[in-house]
């Protein structure tokens, strides 16, 4: 089924080698041949598709540059309709005209992943896979967009339909039985439901699971750097990031913002505040950057606490020890090139890790990275097993978990076996909705508008 031509700018907002304008829909060849012109005489509208054409792209009557013309025939293409790709240089100003040109000749702008969503209505993805499409344009890492990959090409809906698949088949056999008592219905033993039930929510854990384990490659874990001024905090962060992020200086209070970054270690993604040194302090400016490094702590999933290991522990290191509970934490004894003042043994029973490290030299940095990858639980994550993408499909397993618990609890407690049907249809219904297989319109829009535009 195609619908009225949309088109966008597929291609980042920014200057590059190649722009590409993206025509999808019923008429999207007839549009693209009132901007493009071939150098040979070919008739784009008749062209059998799976084709590229040399020639010039023209707007406002001019030619606005030289391009190539790719061709894709419905149902052959991502989105199942007729496509054409106007590829030009990739100039802001290029691309923008030609994306003018094409509206004017009769497309509608494109909406944020109107193109996937056109792919998803066509029946070319489903709902997961749609969303992993996003997810691996921003994969940070290795891990990431092996995950994201799998996910696009099915891994994780087709273990979701099985499962779907072996409950459903446990809720037809109830609905027969509920529905015609009298038929010579093979009866399934309730002990057969309940390993139906169990296997199943047992294989979503190990899902639910994974995708927990697998958070610190995909959507990055909340991290805070940790200490009282002057520790070192801010090169630790440069030796992170690998650059000059903050301010370093000697005196104390000189980061007085959380500065935020994205850190990228092996394939680990950190969301890394460098916090204003947590201190008592009667700046009213730095006490601003106090208060919100007290916040970002509260928030963090992840702690950094670093110490200064040429000096003794002070009163404020020991709040920071205070403050850093409940969280994953780990010590950086720093200034390791210095003589030592603070044993790991004073700090260690209170961390998860301690690291001894030297920011300012790098040693240790390794010792760290693989600290982080334990407590990260990064071992127990498998890109290439079915992988979620993204808290609405993991919200979808956890109701479909809760549901089949549910359904188990009832057989236990002997009640009536359309009781049960209930519960297992509801968990068979958060899987299609995971899928896509039956999730209502709101749902679908809310997919598609985290989409970017051009996608
Ligand atoms: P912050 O206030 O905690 O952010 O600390 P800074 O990163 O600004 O560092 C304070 C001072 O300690 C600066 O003079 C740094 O050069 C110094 N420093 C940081 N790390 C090390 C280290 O590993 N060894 C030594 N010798 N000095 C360091």
């Amino acid at each position: 089924m195609s619908e009225p031509a949309i088109a966008a700018v597929s291609t980042p907002n920014a200057p590059g080698g190649i722009g590409i304008i993206r025509i999808s829909g019923e008429n999207a060849l007839e549009i693209a041949e009132k901007v493009f012109v071939p150098v040979r005489n070919e008739k784009i509208s008749a062209s059998k598709g799976y084709r590229a054409y040399f020639g010039s792209a023209f707007a406002e009557g001019k030619k606005a540059d030289e391009a190539v013309c790719l061709v894709y025939r419905a149902p052959h293409s991502y989105t199942g309709e007729d496509v054409a790709e106007i590829n030009c240089h990739g100039g802001l100003y290029i691309t923008n005209s030609v994306l003018r040109a094409v509206i004017a000749a009769g497309a509608r702008p494109a909406q944020p992943g109107e193109f996937t969503k056109r792919a998803f209505l066509n029946g070319k993805l489903d709902l997961a896979e749609s969303e992993s499409v996003m997810a691996l344009i921003g994969a940070s890492g290795r891990q990431a967009a092996n995950a994201a990959l799998n996910t696009l090409e099915g891994k994780l809906s087709g273990e979701i339909d099985a499962c779907a698949h072996a409950v459903a088949g446990v809720c037809a056999s109830l609905s027969a039985w509920v529905d015609y008592p009298d038929e010579d219905i093979e009866e399934i033993s309730a002990s057969e439901m309940e390993q139906v039930f169990s296997d199943t929510k047992a294989k979503l854990e190990t899902i639910i699971g994974r995708y927990d384990s697998g958070r610190a490659f995909t959507e990055g874990v909340e991290t805070v750097i940790a200490g009282r001024p002057n520790v070192g905090k801010s090169t630790v962060m440069n030796l992170l990031t690998g650059y000059d992020r903050s301010i370093v200086t000697d005196v104390a209070g000189t980061t007085r913002d959380a500065v935020e970054e994205k850190v990228i270690i092996g394939d680990i993604v950190l969301k890394i505040a460098d916090t204003a040194g947590i201190r008592e302090t009667d700046d009213k400016v730095e006490n601003i950057g106090v208060e919100i490094a007290k916040k970002r702590l509260e928030r963090a999933e992840l702690v950094i606490a670093v110490f200064d290991s040429a000096e003794e522990l002070t009163q404020e290191d020991r709040e920071i020890i205070a403050l850093c509970r409940d969280k994953k934490k780990i010590a950086l004894l720093n200034k390791s090139d210095l003589s030592r003042k603070i044993t790991p043994e004073e700090i260690s029973p209170f961390f998860d890790r301690t690291v001894t490290i030297s920011a300012r030299t790098g040693e240790g940095r390794e010792d760290f990275e693989n600290a982080l990858a334990e407590i990260l639980h990064c071992a127990d994550f498998d890109s290439e097993a079915a992988n979620l993408t993204g808290e609405r499909q993991r919200d979808c397993c956890v109701r479909a978990v809760g549901h089949l618990g549910e359904a188990i609890e009832a057989l236990h407690a002997g009640v009536t076996l359309d009781a049960v049907n209930v519960c297992a249809d509801c968990a068979v219904d958060a899987l299609l909705e995971l899928t896509g297989k039956k999730a209502s319109a709101a749902v679908v829009d809310e997919v598609f508008s985290r989409f970017c535009v051009g996608k």
